[in-house]
């Protein structure tokens, strides 16, 4: 069986002992062994940073895309053995590896454009300068470099392409360089992809690193240069922010966590018409998509108490008739969870909402033989419910709940304490207004559906040019958002003294 090496100290190298199986979750079948055991990871990170890092901080913003240019071509040249992975590994459907690959992809391309965009400069220059006292002569001015550590990456295992080149494209466009450590489960994803990178010869030595396997005492390991960007649960996300040398260095931290992202039907959308059909269309998607195992995915349908009944019939039939299976077949629309443990996980989220709500649809695995499959599953609760499960767990699934209401919507929403992102279905220019007050400071994002806005992604999809990340429970971090990704990577300076002093400095950072 092939056990999965990792890139660390720019070579490839074996963990100890069998580690950690992989399977493909549709037929079980055991695919790769992962391991770390035995590795130094004190000195994969002080390779990063001390080979990697000056190689990058040499170069300017546009030398930096050049290289994602290079990654997201080196992806782009492996695409269909990427997507047969992301298929077999991860029980993807083609359209959902599409997702995770293509993403990637032009994720990388999008931080590629920003590099050319920023040109020949090093470093960014924060602001415009500013005059300190009565004399012009004592001048300010605030600039931003990259740090001198190395930018420790910890992805969860829904999207192993995404997750790997969309943290690194921000990183390594700043001038830092990365080690990145995929979820163990769908690892084979994420080591393909950085095998085709290596091979195409695209990275500086030590710019970027892979550990693969667990991750043992890696984020112990950081000190106060470095950075750590986290995706996963809130739980690990907890204990990371909570390690001694995080505190005494004040390492910077991101989490990217869980969350219950709402999507609300306005009053004026009724139940039938154009935006009614676009809410519908979205729902399907967003809790299928990946089989639910979306950061973003839909987890709360708020509607009118009126159109409630309606929304449930039409969503109980349009999740009903969706094939799920072996992702090989061409027909299957939804795939499996991610390995045993998320199936186990997911039902006991079924459960605990089923002790307050209604089954309506789902809820049980779909007669095939092997596989941790789980129909898609959709709960309704009484108008005015507490319905405390439901705003207070995620089941990391195919699962969903829909949620009456009568009046104002944002205090049910709010509830589900810090979202990624919340979606709104309606026309009602004053309906939107209030409501977006109401829910803005609890998420990161909010997609307002609108059947004119032509091939739109849905809610469910995270693009490069927008922030990624939400308050609360999700984590309480920011990626992504062009050229802000790149601030968690930098250290923002204060320069003052002599103003022509001062803005010869500030010059090297973007010149001409
Ligand atoms: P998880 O158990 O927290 O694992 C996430 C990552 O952390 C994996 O790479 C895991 O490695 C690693 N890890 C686990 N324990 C660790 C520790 N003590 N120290 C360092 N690393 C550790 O989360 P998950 O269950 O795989 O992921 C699902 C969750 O991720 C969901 O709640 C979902 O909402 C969230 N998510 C959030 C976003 C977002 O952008 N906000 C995106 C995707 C997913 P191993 O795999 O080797 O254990």
């Amino acid at each position: 069986m092939q056990h999965l090496a990792s890139f660390v100290g720019g070579c490839w190298l074996e963990g100890r002992g069998a580690g950690t199986q992989l399977h493909n979750p549709a037929t079980e079948e055991p695919l790769a062994l992962a391991s770390s055991e035995g590795l130094d990871l004190a000195a994969a990170l002080d390779y990063a940073r001390n080979t990697g890092g000056p190689a990058l901080r040499s170069l300017c913003f546009a030398e930096r895309g050049t290289i994602l240019k290079g990654m997201a071509g080196a992806l782009q040249g492996a695409r269909d053995e990427l997507l047969e992975l992301g298929m077999r590994n991860c029980g993807n459907t083609r359209s959902d590896a599409k997702f995770d690959v293509d993403g990637a992809i032009a994720t990388l391309l999008a931080y590629a454009e920003l590099g050319a965009q920023l040109g020949a400069g090093r470093f960014l220059v924060d602001g415009e300068g500013i005059q300190l006292g009565r004399s012009p002569r004592f001048h300010g001015q605030h600039v931003c470099v990259p740090r001198h550590g190395v930018a420790v990456h910890i992805n969860a295992f829904n999207f192993p392409a995404w997750g790997l080149a969309e943290k690194a494209a921000a990183a390594l466009l700043a001038g830092m360089p990365v080690l990145s450590k995929p979820a163990t489960a769908t690892a084979m994803l994420a080591q393909r992809a950085m095998q085709v990178m290596v091979e195409k010869k695209v990275l500086p030595d030590g710019a970027l690193s892979l550990l693969v396997g667990a991750p043992r005492d890696l984020p112990a390991l950081l000190c106060a240069q470095d950075v750590l960007a986290f995706t996963g649960s809130g739980d690990t996300g907890e204990r990371l922010r909570a390690l001694p040398n995080v505190i005494r260095h004040s390492v910077r931290v991101n989490v990217e966590a869980d969350s219950l992202n709402a999507a609300v039907l306005g009053p004026d959308a009724g139940a039938s018409g154009d935006l009614y059909e676009l809410f519908l269309k979205e729902v399907v998607r967003d809790v299928t998509q990946k089989a639910g195992q979306k950061c973003t995915a839909i987890r709360r349908l708020l509607v009118p108490a009126e159109h409630a009944a309606t929304a449930r019939d039409d969503l109980a039939g349009l999740l009903g008739n969706l094939k799920v299976g072996n992702p090989s077949d061409e027909d299957v629309r939804m795939g499996p969870l991610t390995n045993a443990a998320q199936l186990a996980d997911v039902r006991e989220g079924v459960e605990h909402l089923g002790a307050e709500g209604r089954l309506v649809a789902g809820g049980s695995k779909p007669p095939l033989p092997k596989g941790y499959f789980l129909s898609p599953t959709l709960f309704e609760f009484a108008p005015g419910a507490k319905a405390d499960a439901v705003h207070a767990r995620e089941v990391f699934g195919p699962v969903v709940s829909l949620l009456p209401y009568t009046e104002n919507p944002a205090p049910i929403v709010a509830k589900g304490g810090g979202g990624l992102v919340c979606s709104l279905y309606s026309e009602d220019a004053a309906w939107l207004e209030e409501t977006v007050a109401g829910i803005a400071p609890f998420h990161g994002r909010i997609y307002i559906g609108h059947p004119k806005v032509e091939l739109s992604p849905g809610p469910g999809t995270v693009l490069p040019q927008l922030v990624h990340g939400g308050p609360g429970r999700a984590g309480g971090g920011e990626e992504l958002g062009g050229k802000r990704a790149l601030a968690f990577y930098l250290q923002r300076v204060a320069l003052q003294g002599s103003r022509p002093l001062v803005q010869g400095l500030a010059k090297a950072g973007t010149p001409g």
